[in-house]
Protein backbone atom coordinates (compact mmCIF):
# COMPACT_ATOMS: atom_id res chain seq x y z
CA UNK A 1 0.00 0.00 0.00
CA UNK A 2 3.27 2.36 1.30
CA UNK A 3 4.15 2.03 -2.20
CA UNK A 4 1.62 2.55 -4.30
CA UNK A 5 1.17 6.14 -2.41
CA UNK A 6 5.14 6.77 -2.89
CA UNK A 7 4.70 5.67 -6.62
CA UNK A 8 1.83 7.72 -6.89
CA UNK A 9 3.26 10.68 -5.17
CA UNK A 10 6.23 10.84 -7.67
CA UNK A 11 4.32 10.67 -11.05
CA UNK A 12 2.56 13.22 -9.64
CA UNK A 13 5.54 15.52 -8.75
CA UNK A 14 7.35 14.06 -12.62
CA UNK A 15 3.91 15.39 -14.18
CA UNK A 16 3.91 18.74 -12.37
CA UNK A 17 7.36 19.18 -13.56
CA UNK A 18 6.96 18.18 -17.17
CA UNK A 19 3.74 20.57 -17.38
CA UNK A 20 6.11 23.77 -15.70
CA UNK A 21 9.03 22.61 -18.44
CA UNK A 22 6.26 22.69 -20.94
CA UNK A 23 4.85 26.27 -20.09
CA UNK A 24 8.08 27.63 -19.62
CA UNK A 25 9.21 26.12 -23.22
CA UNK A 26 6.14 28.09 -25.14
CA UNK A 27 6.85 31.10 -22.91
CA UNK A 28 10.65 31.05 -24.81
CA UNK A 29 8.90 30.80 -27.43
CA UNK A 30 6.71 33.57 -27.50
CA UNK A 31 9.30 36.18 -26.06
CA UNK A 32 11.56 35.14 -29.16
CA UNK A 33 8.04 35.46 -31.20
CA UNK A 34 7.13 38.71 -30.53
CA UNK A 35 10.28 40.63 -31.94
CA UNK A 36 10.43 38.53 -35.12
CA UNK A 37 6.77 38.95 -36.28
CA UNK A 38 7.55 42.93 -35.82
CA UNK A 39 8.65 42.63 -39.14
CA UNK A 40 6.62 43.09 -42.04
CA UNK A 41 9.08 40.59 -44.14
CA UNK A 42 8.33 37.81 -41.08
CA UNK A 43 6.74 34.58 -42.56
CA UNK A 44 4.90 32.05 -39.67
CA UNK A 45 5.87 29.38 -41.12
CA UNK A 46 9.46 30.23 -40.86
CA UNK A 47 9.78 30.63 -37.36
CA UNK A 48 11.64 27.47 -36.33
CA UNK A 49 14.00 28.45 -39.39
CA UNK A 50 14.40 31.69 -37.80
CA UNK A 51 15.32 30.34 -34.19
CA UNK A 52 17.45 27.84 -35.30
CA UNK A 53 18.96 30.11 -37.54
CA UNK A 54 20.12 32.79 -35.08
CA UNK A 55 21.14 30.33 -32.30
CA UNK A 56 23.79 28.96 -34.89
CA UNK A 57 24.82 32.31 -36.48
CA UNK A 58 23.79 34.70 -33.46
CA UNK A 59 22.47 36.95 -36.04
CA UNK A 60 20.03 40.15 -35.08
CA UNK A 61 16.39 39.75 -35.43
CA UNK A 62 15.91 41.43 -38.65
CA UNK A 63 18.91 39.92 -40.50
CA UNK A 64 17.76 36.47 -39.05
CA UNK A 65 14.43 36.70 -40.88
CA UNK A 66 15.74 38.72 -43.92
CA UNK A 67 18.59 35.56 -44.49
CA UNK A 68 16.32 32.64 -44.09
CA UNK A 69 13.93 34.04 -45.92
CA UNK A 70 16.45 34.40 -48.94
CA UNK A 71 16.90 30.63 -48.35
CA UNK A 72 20.38 30.97 -46.67
CA UNK A 73 19.91 28.81 -43.62
CA UNK A 74 19.55 25.70 -46.73
CA UNK A 75 22.70 25.02 -49.17
CA UNK A 76 22.73 27.17 -51.98
CA UNK A 77 21.02 25.46 -54.86
CA UNK A 78 18.15 24.01 -52.49
CA UNK A 79 14.70 24.83 -52.71
CA UNK A 80 15.11 26.60 -55.76
CA UNK A 81 12.22 28.87 -57.41
CA UNK A 82 11.47 29.80 -61.14
CA UNK A 83 11.57 33.14 -61.53
CA UNK A 84 8.14 34.85 -62.81
CA UNK A 85 9.19 37.84 -63.60
CA UNK A 86 12.34 37.65 -65.73
CA UNK A 87 11.52 41.51 -67.88
CA UNK A 88 11.43 43.47 -64.67
CA UNK A 89 13.92 45.66 -63.94
CA UNK A 90 13.63 44.20 -60.36
CA UNK A 91 13.95 40.77 -60.62
CA UNK A 92 16.15 38.51 -58.31
CA UNK A 93 18.21 35.77 -59.98
CA UNK A 94 20.31 33.97 -57.63
CA UNK A 95 21.09 30.62 -56.18
CA UNK A 96 17.46 30.30 -55.22
CA UNK A 97 15.89 31.62 -58.10
CA UNK A 98 16.63 30.31 -61.64
CA UNK A 99 15.39 31.90 -65.13
CA UNK A 100 13.29 29.67 -67.84
CA UNK A 101 15.70 27.83 -70.30
CA UNK A 102 13.90 29.47 -73.13
CA UNK A 103 13.98 32.78 -71.40
CA UNK A 104 15.54 35.83 -73.90
CA UNK A 105 14.97 39.49 -73.08
CA UNK A 106 13.00 41.15 -76.10
CA UNK A 107 14.36 44.41 -76.14
CA UNK A 108 18.24 43.60 -76.46
CA UNK A 109 20.22 45.94 -79.04
CA UNK A 110 24.01 45.68 -80.10
CA UNK A 111 26.64 47.72 -78.28
CA UNK A 112 28.57 50.02 -80.66
CA UNK A 113 30.43 52.37 -78.01
CA UNK A 114 32.39 51.18 -74.97
CA UNK A 115 31.92 47.83 -75.83
CA UNK A 116 34.47 44.66 -76.56
CA UNK A 117 32.97 42.69 -79.48
CA UNK A 118 29.79 41.68 -79.89
CA UNK A 119 27.57 42.59 -76.72
CA UNK A 120 24.15 42.52 -76.40
CA UNK A 121 22.17 44.24 -73.43
CA UNK A 122 18.82 45.67 -72.84
CA UNK A 123 18.28 49.20 -73.75
CA UNK A 124 17.65 51.17 -71.12
CA UNK A 125 20.75 49.13 -69.09
CA UNK A 126 22.87 49.79 -72.42
CA UNK A 127 21.27 53.67 -72.18
CA UNK A 128 22.00 54.21 -69.02
CA UNK A 129 25.50 52.33 -69.10
CA UNK A 130 26.30 54.89 -71.96
CA UNK A 131 25.55 58.13 -69.78
CA UNK A 132 27.59 56.99 -67.24
CA UNK A 133 30.51 55.72 -69.82
CA UNK A 134 30.29 59.21 -71.10
CA UNK A 135 30.26 61.24 -67.92
CA UNK A 136 33.49 58.34 -66.60
CA UNK A 137 35.46 59.74 -70.23
CA UNK A 138 35.05 63.64 -69.03
CA UNK A 139 37.52 62.45 -66.48
CA UNK A 140 39.77 60.70 -68.25
CA UNK A 141 38.67 57.17 -67.26
CA UNK A 142 37.70 54.20 -69.48
CA UNK A 143 34.40 51.97 -69.01
CA UNK A 144 34.32 48.80 -71.04
CA UNK A 145 31.78 46.43 -71.92
CA UNK A 146 32.97 42.95 -71.81
CA UNK A 147 30.39 40.64 -71.51
CA UNK A 148 26.29 41.01 -70.66
CA UNK A 149 23.77 39.41 -72.06
CA UNK A 150 24.42 35.50 -71.97
CA UNK A 151 22.36 32.67 -73.45
CA UNK A 152 21.27 29.55 -71.07
CA UNK A 153 22.85 27.28 -73.17
CA UNK A 154 26.33 29.78 -73.85
CA UNK A 155 26.52 29.87 -69.70
CA UNK A 156 26.00 25.58 -69.86
CA UNK A 157 29.44 25.44 -71.75
CA UNK A 158 30.75 28.23 -69.57
CA UNK A 159 30.19 26.52 -66.29
CA UNK A 160 30.84 22.87 -67.81
CA UNK A 161 34.31 23.93 -69.28
CA UNK A 162 35.27 25.28 -65.56
CA UNK A 163 34.01 21.86 -64.35
CA UNK A 164 37.13 20.88 -66.34
CA UNK A 165 39.45 22.08 -64.12
CA UNK A 166 37.69 22.73 -60.88
CA UNK A 167 35.64 20.97 -58.31
CA UNK A 168 31.81 21.99 -58.67
CA UNK A 169 32.16 23.55 -54.95
CA UNK A 170 35.27 26.01 -56.39
CA UNK A 171 33.05 26.71 -59.93
CA UNK A 172 30.60 26.99 -57.78
CA UNK A 173 31.81 29.60 -56.29
CA UNK A 174 32.98 31.93 -59.34
CA UNK A 175 30.67 30.85 -62.20
CA UNK A 176 26.47 30.47 -62.23
CA UNK A 177 24.68 27.32 -63.11
CA UNK A 178 23.18 27.64 -66.60
CA UNK A 179 19.56 29.66 -65.61
CA UNK A 180 20.54 30.83 -62.67
CA UNK A 181 23.08 33.09 -63.88
CA UNK A 182 21.76 36.99 -64.20
CA UNK A 183 23.71 37.80 -67.22
CA UNK A 184 20.49 35.73 -68.82
CA UNK A 185 18.64 38.67 -67.81
CA UNK A 186 20.79 41.00 -69.78
CA UNK A 187 20.91 43.37 -66.65
CA UNK A 188 24.35 42.73 -65.93
CA UNK A 189 28.07 43.91 -67.14
CA UNK A 190 30.92 42.88 -66.92
CA UNK A 191 33.39 45.43 -67.39
CA UNK A 192 37.21 46.94 -67.53
CA UNK A 193 38.98 49.92 -68.35
CA UNK A 194 40.86 48.69 -71.20
CA UNK A 195 44.13 48.70 -69.92
CA UNK A 196 44.28 46.19 -66.89
CA UNK A 197 42.67 42.33 -66.79
CA UNK A 198 39.10 42.53 -66.25
CA UNK A 199 40.02 40.46 -62.79
CA UNK A 200 42.36 42.99 -61.12
CA UNK A 201 39.60 46.22 -62.19
CA UNK A 202 39.64 46.60 -58.48
CA UNK A 203 43.03 48.04 -58.62
CA UNK A 204 42.06 50.89 -60.87
CA UNK A 205 41.03 54.21 -60.63
CA UNK A 206 37.63 53.32 -62.90
CA UNK A 207 37.23 50.84 -59.66
CA UNK A 208 36.82 53.79 -57.73
CA UNK A 209 34.99 55.94 -59.91
CA UNK A 210 32.28 53.10 -60.16
CA UNK A 211 32.47 52.78 -56.47
CA UNK A 212 31.18 56.67 -55.87
CA UNK A 213 29.40 56.96 -59.04
CA UNK A 214 27.64 53.51 -60.56
CA UNK A 215 24.26 54.03 -58.24
CA UNK A 216 23.65 57.51 -60.05
CA UNK A 217 22.59 55.85 -63.08
CA UNK A 218 21.20 52.57 -61.52
CA UNK A 219 24.08 50.05 -61.30
CA UNK A 220 24.91 48.73 -58.12
CA UNK A 221 28.54 46.13 -57.28
CA UNK A 222 26.17 42.37 -57.47
CA UNK A 223 29.16 40.46 -55.65
CA UNK A 224 30.65 43.10 -53.54
CA UNK A 225 33.75 42.01 -50.80
CA UNK A 226 32.56 40.28 -47.55
CA UNK A 227 28.87 39.43 -48.77
CA UNK A 228 30.03 35.79 -50.23
CA UNK A 229 27.74 33.99 -47.82
CA UNK A 230 24.57 36.66 -48.49
CA UNK A 231 25.45 36.14 -52.49
CA UNK A 232 27.11 32.73 -52.70
CA UNK A 233 29.34 34.69 -55.20
CA UNK A 234 33.07 35.21 -54.87
CA UNK A 235 34.01 38.97 -54.72
CA UNK A 236 33.44 40.48 -58.20
CA UNK A 237 34.70 43.94 -58.95
CA UNK A 238 33.97 43.98 -62.57
CA UNK A 239 30.43 42.75 -62.19
CA UNK A 240 27.55 45.14 -62.12
CA UNK A 241 24.21 44.59 -62.22
CA UNK A 242 21.53 47.52 -63.23
CA UNK A 243 18.28 47.60 -60.82
CA UNK A 244 17.13 51.58 -61.56
CA UNK A 245 18.15 54.66 -59.37
CA UNK A 246 15.95 54.25 -56.58
CA UNK A 247 17.38 50.93 -55.71
CA UNK A 248 20.53 51.52 -56.47
CA UNK A 249 20.64 54.65 -54.28
CA UNK A 250 18.77 52.57 -51.45
CA UNK A 251 21.64 50.20 -51.87
CA UNK A 252 24.54 51.75 -51.89
CA UNK A 253 23.47 54.15 -48.89
CA UNK A 254 22.78 51.44 -46.53
CA UNK A 255 26.08 48.74 -47.64
CA UNK A 256 23.48 45.62 -48.63
CA UNK A 257 22.99 43.02 -51.28
CA UNK A 258 20.23 42.93 -53.69
CA UNK A 259 19.24 39.40 -52.20
CA UNK A 260 18.72 41.51 -48.90
CA UNK A 261 16.92 44.59 -50.57
CA UNK A 262 14.56 41.88 -52.43
CA UNK A 263 13.67 40.53 -49.40
CA UNK A 264 13.11 43.74 -47.13
CA UNK A 265 11.18 44.94 -49.86
CA UNK A 266 9.82 43.84 -52.73
CA UNK A 267 9.20 39.69 -51.75
CA UNK A 268 5.77 39.25 -52.11
ZN1 LIG B 1 29.50 38.91 -64.60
Amino acid sequence: MKKIIYITIITIIIIIFLTIMFIKKDNNKAIINKPFSNYPFYKNELLNRYIDYQKINNTNVKDTIIRVNIGLDKPFYTNSKKVTNPDNFNVLVNKYHYLDKEFIPKDLVDTTKYSKGNIKLRKTVYDQFLKMADDAKKEDLNLRLISSYRSYDYQENLYNNYLRKDSQEAVDSYSARPGFSEHQTGLSIDIDNIYTNYNQFEITLEYKWMCNNAYKYGFILRYPKDKEKITGFQYESWHYRYVGIKIATYIYNHNITFDEYYYEFLDK
